[in-house]
């Protein structure tokens, strides 16, 4: 039997996250077994990682809900020994164990192809929080709004969703204004292309049912009072993907800002995400991101960090993404 590393996560006696070694014996059903090379630090990782909200629905678990890699063996026509693939959700690291490991078996029709343009390293750093961004872009491209229409808000502009969506939007021409609670980031929020950088308290308050029009379209990845203001400063017919809940879970908003200015909340999820519309994300990211800005907003970390960084994500002190390398 052959071993491999991973962080093992266990309920009992204390729910806690370790590095440590597991078995070939003890991974999940699936037709496809990757070598994974790089993997990422999401939100939803920090919240697995240290147990702050119940993102693990089974022990021992595997976190990690990303990875990049390369097909070591599969029962499945479509992957064969040697092909790069990524995986984004699907319940990694959340009921099947995930990315945080030398090793995953994973069923086949989870796995994205590699897009040619990118690096194992460089789909990593876009992860799930990039790829979220482009399905945010996505939707309020198909809900006919362009450019022309007024400027767009990003919301945790600093943050991983943010600072795609900043580098995406800016990228297509659009006028971005980037909220943030780091002033200190507001160069690196700049350099990504925003045109504006505002202080997020300005929309993490209880506000007004209504306000002035700011905005006509939103990348939100904050929730709570955050997206009720978004909502309530949307211009009429604009819309909002709403991704997050970094702020809150809740959405203490009215009625009045989609009867009265027709405005749209657009909801968006990514790990049970159908494959053709994944497969359109990437390739929009292959045509649409800008490599050199995504450098420059992801750092690389070794595999013994990930833990530490857990904590820092949920405290609100990572810029940009982050790239694991998978020994
Ligand atoms: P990050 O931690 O990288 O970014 C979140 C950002 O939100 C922070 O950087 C910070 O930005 C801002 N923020 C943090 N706390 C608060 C607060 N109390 N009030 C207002 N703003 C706050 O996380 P990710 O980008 O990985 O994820 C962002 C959110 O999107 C998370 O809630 C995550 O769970 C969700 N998500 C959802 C997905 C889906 O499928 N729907 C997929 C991916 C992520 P700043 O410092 O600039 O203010």
């Amino acid at each position: 039997m052959s071993k491999f590393k991973a962080i093992r996560i266990v309920k009992e006696p204390a729910y806690a996250a370790s590095y440590s070694e597991f078995d070939d014996s003890e991974l999940m059903e699936g037709d496809v077994t990757v070598r994974v090379s790089h993997s990422t630090v999401n939100y939803k990782d920090g919240l697995a990682l240290t147990g702050k909200s119940p993102v693990v629905r089974r022990f021992p678990m595997i976190p990690g809900v990303d990875f990049a890699g390369v097909v070591e063996a599969s029962s499945n026509p479509d992957f064969k020994p040697g092909d790069a693939v990524v995986l984004n959700g699907w319940g990694l690291g959340e009921t099947h164990l995930g990315a945080y490991a030398q090793k995953a078996r994973v069923k086949a029709e989870w796995l994205v192809p590699l897009p040619k343009e990118f690096s194992p390293a460089q789909a990593m750093a876009i992860g799930t929080a990039g790829y979220t961004a482009q399905l945010a872009v996505l939707a309020l491209e198909k809900h006919g709004l362009t450019p022309a229409r007024g400027p767009v808000l990003v919301t945790g502009a600093a943050g991983g969703v943010g600072s795609v969506a900043v580098t995406l939007l800016a990228r297509l021409g659009w006028h971005v204004i980037a909220s943030t609670g780091r002033p200190e980031e507001a160069d690196f929020l700049k350099n990504l292309g925003a045109a504006e950088v505002i202080d997020r308290a300005e929309l993490s308050a209880p506000g007004r049912p209504l306000g002035k029009e700011r905005w006509a379209a939103a990348v939100d990845s904050v929730g709570s009072h955050t997206l009720a203001n978004v909502l309530a400063q949307t211009k009429y017919e604009g819309a909002v993907a709403a991704c997050g809940l970094a702020q809150g879970m809740d959405l203490p908003t009215t009625v009045a800002p989609f009867i009265l200015r027709g405005v749209a909340l657009l909801g968006i999820d990514s790990v049970m995400k159908p494959k053709a519309a994944r497969l359109e994300a990437w390739a929009r990211l292959a045509r649409d991101l800008d490599l050199e800005k995504l450098a420059a907003l992801s750092t690389t970390i070794a595999f013994d960090q990930v833990i530490e960084t857990a904590e820092k994500i949920l405290a609100g002190k990572v810029r940009g993404r982050i790239v694991v390398e998978i020994p």
